[in-house]
């Protein structure tokens, strides 16, 4: 099988809803970044997570709903949450850490959830479960086959770092058996605990040469053997052109405490755009993350330079050697 390589580029008309229902999790993933001291610890009730859906919801527009927590499928009515968001004309996906609660792929369907994710870092328990926790690994790949097996599309999302990034190469192998057609590579940001915790002397984040030369490479690989693979565009190429999905596009981080977010990269901080408040979303005053992506700078990504300026080097002229594209911009790589 061969491949075809392409960016996808950010579609105008199209919105991408990014829900946290709750911020609780059964597990204490390293490098999680969720931060309940920005995000609270609200758990929202029913009725609440239907109203908000409502919020977002737009007839015209192609809408995406990606339901998180914490761990989503811990909230006990996301099956109610699934069906209203199908009934209001949106894509259905619900990213889990793969524990599945409250019986969840007996309370939806595969025609209501359009997309069941499940967070694995490592192509077997001993990379995976030092970085999620011990019985991680084996947990999610039998609910992974169990999913599978009820025909609902599963898709793995990956998150690279220092500790797994030499690893992602078993993930092929590990997918085409279990029978996983759609694959998320992701790049760790540091934000929450990783953003607090560090691991050795490199720290989280890889190195440029290190992603360049593994992540293409392997996602390349993954797409001969019959995968779709989506990753990080990361480091733009001399002629890209340089685009802020805050400008662009519509993108809609949630957090229970009533937060929204147009940039994932500002979470750990309060200059959310967005707020919803008594059921109604409204723009926030003052300094706020929309002041940011207005700032055109050599770089590329404004926020990466704020929060993470080791993920950039410099010529002798001082000049950047890669401009950091928005991390929402994404590479896909198809079978053919
Ligand atoms: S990364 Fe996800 S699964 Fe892990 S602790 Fe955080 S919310 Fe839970
Ligand atoms: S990651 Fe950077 S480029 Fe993308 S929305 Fe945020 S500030 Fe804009």
């Amino acid at each position: 099988m061969t491949s075809l390589a392409q960016t996808v580029g950010f579609q105008s008309g199209e919105r991408n809803i990014f829900f946290h229902i709750l911020t609780a999790c059964n597990l204490s993933c390293r490098h999680c970044y969720i931060n309940t001291g920005q995000h609270g610890t609200t758990t929202l009730s029913r009725e609440t997570m239907e109203e908000w859906l409502e919020l977002f919801a737009d007839k015209d527009k192609k809408s995406n709903v990606i339901f998180l927590g914490g761990e989503p499928t811990m909230h006990p009515d996301l099956s109610h949450g699934i069906a209203k968001a199908k009934a209001l004309g949106m894509a259905v996906t619900v990213d889990s850490n793969g524990y599945l609660f409250n019986d969840l792929l007996n309370k939806t369907t595969p025609q209501l959830l359009d997309y069941l994710s499940f967070s694995l870092d490592g192509p077997n328990a001993q990379v995976n479960d030092s970085i999620r926790g011990e019985g991680v690994f084996d947990m999610c790949t039998t609910n992974m086959r169990k999913a599978i097996a009820m025909n609902y599309s599963v898709s793995v999302i990956y998150t690279v770092s220092s500790r797994n990034i030499e690893h992602l190469h078993g993930m092929i192998p590990l997918l085409a058996e279990i029978g996983v057609k759609r694959f998320f590579i992701q790049v760790i940001g540091l934000r929450g605990n990783s953003a607090i915790e560090t691991v050795g002397e490199q720290g989280w984040q890889v190195s440029p040469e290190q992603w360049l030369d593994i992540v293409p490479r392997v996602a390349k690989q993954a797409a001969e053997a019959g995968i779709h693979v989506t990753f990080p565009k990361v480091f733009l190429e001399k002629d890209e052109v340089f685009e802020c999905a805050g400008l662009v596009t519509e993108n809609y981080f949630i957090f229970p405490n009533g937060r929204v977010y147009r940039c994932p990269l500002c979470e750990d901080h309060p200059i959310h755009a967005l707020e919803i408040k008594d059921n109604q979303l409204t723009s926030t005053d003052g300094l706020n993350e929309d002041s940011f992506f207005q700032l055109n700078i050599a770089e590329g990504c404004v926020m990466n330079k704020l929060l993470q300026p080791d993920t950039i080097s410099y010529d002798v002229q001082g000049k950047p050697d890669h401009r950091i594209s928005c991390c929402l911009l994404k590479q896909e790589i198809i079978p053919v």
